[in-house]
């Protein structure tokens, strides 16, 4: 299924990550898309809130996976742009993250593609400038 959510703020971005946090259930592998800045990040904290997770989200620059546990699920939040080998996703031990109960956000996946088991939900956000500067395109594909 392929939904399209246009937004035209920071918030309503925010409100439709909140949407999809509070239906994200066990398991659920969520990628996101898009170039920087295009607001990754703003919608990973609005899952984040769906979840009900109280400490504040941010980019994890230095670590590859951020986990926050004060949510209904656990929530890692993964940010792989820095990453230089798929190897890096293994030190780590990604498939704990990706194969347990929790909730996986992961930014820039398309860096680790390869990884990304097929049933995960692909987000894409894209800017259009002729339709403002803080217009998003939001594109959430799931398998169901
Ligand atoms: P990314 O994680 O994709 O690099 P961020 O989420 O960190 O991007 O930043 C997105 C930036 O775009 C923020 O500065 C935010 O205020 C701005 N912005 C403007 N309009 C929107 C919008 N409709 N949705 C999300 N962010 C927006
Ligand atoms: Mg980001």
């Amino acid at each position: 299924m392929e939904t399209i959510i246009e937004t035209n703020s920071p918030d309503e971005t925010l409100e439709a990550g909140r949407q999809l946090g509070l239906l994200a259930k066990p398991g659920d592998i969520y990628t996101l898309n898009g170039d920087l800045g295009v607001g990754k990040t703003v919608f990973t904290q609005g899952v984040a809130k769906g979840l009900g997770v109280t400490e504040h989200v941010n980019s994890p620059t230095f670590t590859i996976v951020q986990v926050y546990d004060s949510g209904r699920l656990p929530f890692y939040h993964f940010d792989v742009y820095r990453i230089g080998d798929v190897e890096e996703m293994e030190e780590i031990g990604y498939e704990d993250y990706f194969f347990g109960d929790g909730i996986c956000m992961v930014e820039w996946a398309q860096l680790i593609a390869e990884l990304i088991p097929q049933q995960a939900t692909k987000i894409t956000i894209e800017k259009n400038l002729e339709k403002g500067f803080d217009y998003r395109k939001i594109t959430i594909e799931s398998e169901i």
